[in-house]
């Protein structure tokens, strides 16, 4: 299923996208987290819901907001997480090459999360040097401790994508990753959640960002340093993960970071963040009120 949050006249909903409608699944429950604590139960009526197909509206009738438009946690990111994106981003830090030999984890706070096609602020009293990120993020779906990597991906509810918007400068002044990946709307996310049943293989998707209409990042999810059950394992070992995490994997190389002179985001850039099987997740830099 393609799951979605949406605003119409009537407030704000969860439904299921068919084709170029949305089928309301309100009546299973009131928004994504409680259809997620739910657990098969709540899923396989949604399920049914959807083949029933009895309420809809045209998916042009309604505003796509982020699938979980307020995690419950910060959004558990993972850095450096592609070889060649390690790579360029210690190169662009005059550091030498080094891969990571522990998942780097740092996260992005709830209120940061926006939706397909809000517009990111960007202020240039603030950062000159904003960067984009596109990422496949999986989304804890039954919590537990200690999981091992043969029963990761039973945990996971489903996949979306996530735009990691980067103030590099901050990175560098802070000399840790929260402050800059935590400004103003710096984690579109969606436009939907495919559940898990439907990405029996979430590590040969293909995952690629255009700026503007031309490709700056494109890889597939199987070139993750750490992939999906390692960073379950991980984030799991000594500590109770919760359903509805969101942790974002990491971004491909071709971040504006690591060209040759670094080109950061502009007033007026149309960002188009693409997961295979997910769909697109396009967002626009504006000038900052
Ligand atoms: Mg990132």
């Amino acid at each position: 299923m393609r799951l979605v949050t949406y605003r119409d006249s009537e407030g704000i909903h969860i439904g299921a996208l068919k084709d170029s409608v949305v089928v309301l699944l309100d009546v299973i429950a009131p928004n994504m987290l409680t259809l997620i604590d739910g657990g098969d139960e709540a899923l396989m009526a949604a399920r049914d819901m959807l083949e029933r197909a009895e309420v809809t509206k045209s998916v042009n009738d309604v505003q796509l907001l982020a699938p979980i438009p307020r995690p419950r946690q910060n959004v558990v990111c993972i850095g450096m997480n592609y070889v060649a994106h390690a790579v360029e981003s210690n190169k662009a830090r005059g550091l030498e090459p080094k891969l990571p030999e522990y998942p780097v984890f740092f996260t992005k706070a709830p209120n940061t999360v926006c939706a397909l096609d809000d517009e990111i602020p960007l202020d240039p009293r603030v950062t000159q040097q904003m960067d984009y990120e596109v990422e496949l993020a999986y989304i804890i779906g039954r919590g537990g401790k200690n999981i091992s990597r043969n029963d990761a991906l039973s945990h996971v509810f489903g996949y979306t994508i996530v735009n990691d918007i980067s103030a590099r400068d901050l990175q560098m002044k802070h000399q840790q990753f929260y402050k800059s990946k935590s400004l103003e709307r710096s984690c579109p996310m969606g436009p939907c959640i495919v559940t898990a049943d439907e990405i029996p293989d979430p590590g040969v998707l293909g995952i690629r960002l255009r700026l503007n209409g031309e490709v700056r990042q494109e890889s597939t999810t199987g070139d993750l340093i750490f992939d999906i059950p390692a960073t379950i394992e991980s984030l799991s070992s000594g500590a109770e993960i919760e359903a509805g995490m969101i942790v974002s994997t990491g971004t491909p190389s071709g971040v504006g970071m690591g060209r040759i002179p670094p080109e950061y985001l502009r007033v007026g850039d149309v960002m188009e963040a693409e997961v295979e099987g997910i769909g697109v997740l396009r967002n626009r830099i504006v000038a900052a009120q």
